[in-house]
């Protein structure tokens, strides 16, 4: 029985995500906070089929201003002492705007970094009380095959440098939050939801964004303390490697 903290969940895989726990029965998701900077007719209708569920916060990752604002939403919504705070923190909110010219002539790089990482930062240090009440103790932040470096080449087609920097850097503040949280029965992890079909990853991907969901859930639900740290994919099971850069084989990805 968790309590659930998502950022980006006004479209995507963080609505999807926000979809597929709400349908599950009490025993497994006590509660989701719906984080989004905006409430989208979409986002809308969930919280009105499951009003007692989920709760929509108001959240721009890269505003101190909007993360205190709402930290003090959430303990609201929790109600007294904070109720058992909250269990599982998925840090999703991310952008990938395009390079086509490369890194030599990106001018993005601050402001990607700013979301898909210094957001991540911020977010998860302003939630961190709330998440040392809970008894999960998990940071789970959806990160990107593209980011990692070794495999760098493989995806070199993907005009998509600043996005690359930003993940590859998501992945290492992932590993430093582990290291920091190590004597404080947290887990800290990373994980690749694969190509899917959303606003940031078109129509020409592998996956549609149920099945991105759903194989994330499959790897918070099989994560212990001891991995702590670590960098996962998605599994597809059967999934033709030959068709795609992307081969769904689980377990954990190269840094
Ligand atoms: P979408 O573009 O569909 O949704 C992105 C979400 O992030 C939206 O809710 C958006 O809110 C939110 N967001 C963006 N910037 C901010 C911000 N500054 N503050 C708060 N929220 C923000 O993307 P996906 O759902 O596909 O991506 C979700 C995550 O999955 C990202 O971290 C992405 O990098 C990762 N990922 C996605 C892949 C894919 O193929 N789709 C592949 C690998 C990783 P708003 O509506 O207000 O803009």
């Amino acid at each position: 029985m968790a309590s659930y903290l998502i950022t980006g969940t006004s479209r995507g895989l963080g609505l999807t995500l926000a979809t597929i726990l709400a349908a599950r029965p009490e025993d497994q998701v006590r509660f989701i906070v719906a984080a989004a900077r905006t409430k989208t007719p979409a986002l809308e209708a969930l919280i009105n089929k499951y009003p007692s569920r989920i709760a929509f916060v108001e959240l721009e990752v890269t505003s101190q201003e909007s993360i205190d604002a709402a930290v003090v939403k959430v303990k609201q919504v929790l109600g007294p002492s904070s109720n058992g705070g909250i269990d599982i923190l998925i840090n999703n909110a991310g952008i990938m705007p395009f390079n086509p010219s490369g890194i030599f002539e990106a001018t993005d790089l601050m402001h990607v970094l700013n979301v898909n990482v210094n957001g991540v930062q911020l977010v998860s240090a302003a939630f961190l009380p709330l998440l040392r009440l809970g008894s999960q103790k998990l940071i789970f932040n959806i990160s990107s095959v593209l980011g990692s470096i070794e495999l760098f080449p493989r995806f070199a087609v993907f005009p998509v440098s600043t996005y690359k920097v930003s993940k590859a850097a998501l992945n290492a503040l992932t590993v430093q939050w582990s290291l920091d949280l190590s004597k404080s029965d947290f887990t800290v992890v990373a994980a690749s939801p694969g190509w899917l079909r959303t606003d940031l990853g078109t129509d020409q991907a592998d996956l549609s964004v149920e099945e991105g969901a759903n194989g994330i859930l499959e790897i918070l639900k099989g994560i212990t303390k001891a991995d702590t740290g670590k960098f996962f994919d998605i599994h597809v099971p059967g999934w033709d490697k030959t068709t795609s850069f992307n081969h769904y084989e689980g377990g954990v990805l190269p840094w």
